[in-house]
């Protein structure tokens, strides 16, 4: 079958949820026996977000291949189902690295470089990429930002023409907008997105359907106005009220007629019928009222959800399997250190302490950490996490009053946190680190082997420091358990505490591997042992 492709534009604001309607598209096509990959282009010049700040850029999302990614591959991933690579998202700095790299070679034979055709044939041969290493019939393609935005010109101009390269009946254009509502004529408005149509237009793209997002109601007569006024088919202007529960959205655009109408218009051919029924039943499950636990998030990036986007997700799936309601109270680890915060901490029946890089509110991190050990609270430390849970562990434990990762002090005497061997003559700080999929051998007879039910799993990592080996057996002797390490026996994957009811730490990612139907086994035990000690 010809690869098709379904590429997603946006319109008038940002952040109307472009990469979750993406996702659930592709698992439209998905539930109708299509193989489906998903790829993202972002225009900023960054060679990756990698070395972006979270505030900047919300989460780093980490592929198996090692790939530092934007976050919306973490939607398309949990919603499709699907593991992408190294090709699934790229930006503007990665394609002009690329072209400068071959004029500098000389691959261009004198030849002067220009956006059109070089920038553009990059963008293309990178899009290309995505169908060949996948085989898929289908390529969702998301343009990161809005359309009229300098940045992404060279991406849309590089659509138009790839229209035209591969047929114009193998791509379709979805262009994702936002109806602002006005409170005092409390109305909807399609101007905006009747603009944006029109800017899409100048750039030679005629869009193929209009998701039309809204905070409200979208009356028949909107329909019909955008129709009319976008040159888009009735059947194709799809209004998309917000839902509270993003796993919604598919079952929301399955029944606004979204996948038949692609599959119509792209001629495809569906080899299964969609079953929604376990789909819906967790939709279901997740609107149901459920008995409430709280679990304090402490962290550094808090004000900003958005850099917490795979773990809040992972929380949401493993309280879906244990029928609680997790509210995430946000705690800022540097208010801890300042006494202030700890009101919300005592009230929660869980702490995650997620990762993180440099040391502002690592103190705060490590009392929280103290407090979950000394008050057997259950505790989930997520790379940085089970670090500091490591160093805190040493200081109160072991009793070595200034253990401490030389990440934050290089002069401890007691560098319980080292830099890895690997990493010690490294100077790049872009895509240099510990990156992507690695197995961890889990102990017999230990919690996290328990949560697992397995004896070997493969992880997502993005770390340069570890666990020293030197501690190693003290650690062991005063019940520390080092329940998951690598096969060759040198890095410590999973820390654990022998006398506590759940605290757990991973030098790896689990966040990036949880699914809605299939949850983490380290979030899920969490969760459990939230619940238990908050029923009692
Ligand atoms: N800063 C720590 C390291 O590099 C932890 C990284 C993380 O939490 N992802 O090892």
């Amino acid at each position: 079958m010809t690869t098709k492709y379904l590429f997603f534009t946006g319109g008038v604001v940002s952040s109307v949820g472009k990469g979750v309607t993406a996702a659930a598209t592709g698992l439209l096509l998905k539930s109708r026996g299509l193989k489906v990959t998903a790829q993202k282009l972002d225009p900023y010049i960054n060679v990756d977000p990698g070395t972006m700040s979270p505030y900047q850029h919300g989460e780093v999302y980490v592929l198996d291949d090692g790939a530092e990614t934007d976050l919306d591959l973490g939607h398309y991933e949990r919603f499709i189902d699907i593991r992408l690579g190294r090709f699934s998202n790229f930006t503007t700095g990665q394609v002009y690295a690329e072209v400068i790299g071959n004029e500098r070679r000389g691959d261009y034979l004198g030849g002067t470089i220009q956006v059109i055709p070089h920038i553009t044939n990059e963008i293309k041969r990178r899009i290309g990429l995505a169908a060949r290493e996948t085989g898929a019939d289908i390529v969702i393609l998301e343009v990161g930002g809005t359309v009229g935005d300098i940045e992404s010109q060279p991406f849309l101009e590089a659509l138009r023409q790839l229209r035209n390269e591969v047929g114009r009946q193998n791509v379709f254009f979805i262009h994702v907008t936002w109806l602002p509502y006005i409170g005092a004529t409390q109305e909807l408005k399609t101007k905006p997105t009747q603009h944006s149509v029109a800017a899409l237009r100048s750039i030679g793209i005629s869009p193929n359907m209009i998701i039309a997002r809204s905070d409200f109601p979208v009356e028949e007569g909107l329909r019909d106005k955008i129709a009319l006024f976008c040159d888009v088919d009735k059947r194709a202007v799809v209004p998309m009220v917000t839902t509270p529960v993003l796993y919604e959205v598919p079952l929301l655009l399955e029944k606004a007629g979204v996948a038949d109408y692609l599959i119509e218009k792209l001629g495809l051919q569906a080899t299964a019928q969609p079953d929604w029924g376990p789909w819906r039943d967790m939709v279901e499950r997740v609107k149901k009222p459920k008995m409430a636990v709280k679990i304090a998030l402490v962290g550094k990036y808090v004000e900003l959800k958005d850099a917490y986007m795979s773990v809040r997700e992972s929380i949401k799936h493993a309280a879906l399997a244990q029928d609680v309601e997790v509210d995430i109270q946000w705690v800022h680890s540097a208010d801890l250190e300042k006494g202030k915060g700890w009101d919300l901490v005592r009230a929660a029946d869980g702490i995650i302490v997620p990762g993180g890089f440099g040391s502002r509110g690592t103190e705060g991190k490590i009392q929280a950490a103290k407090y979950a050990r000394e008050n057997k609270v259950p505790y989930l430390g997520l790379c940085l996490g089970m670090q500091l849970m490591c160093i805190e562990f040493a200081r109160n434990v072991l009793g070595y009053e200034d253990a401490n990762s030389t990440e934050f002090d290089r002069s401890t005497t007691h560098p319980v946190i080292d830099l890895m061997l690997d990493q010690r003559s490294i100077t790049d700080m872009g895509g240099t680190m510990r990156l992507g999929l690695y197995p961890c051998i889990l102990q017999p007879g230990t919690k996290a082997a328990e949560a697992y039910g397995e004896k070997r799993v493969e992880e997502r990592h993005r770390h340069r420091w570890e666990v020293n080996n030197a501690y190693r057996k003290e650690y062991e002797q005063a019940g520390m358990v080092f329940s998951g390490i690598s096969p060759d026996g040198k890095l410590v994957e999973i820390a654990e505490i022998r006398d506590h009811p759940y605290m757990i730490g991973s030098q790896f990612h689990p966040e990036f591997l949880s699914r809605p139907m299939r949850p983490h086994p380290l979030f899920v035990g969490l969760v459990k042992a939230v619940k238990e000690r908050a029923i009692i």
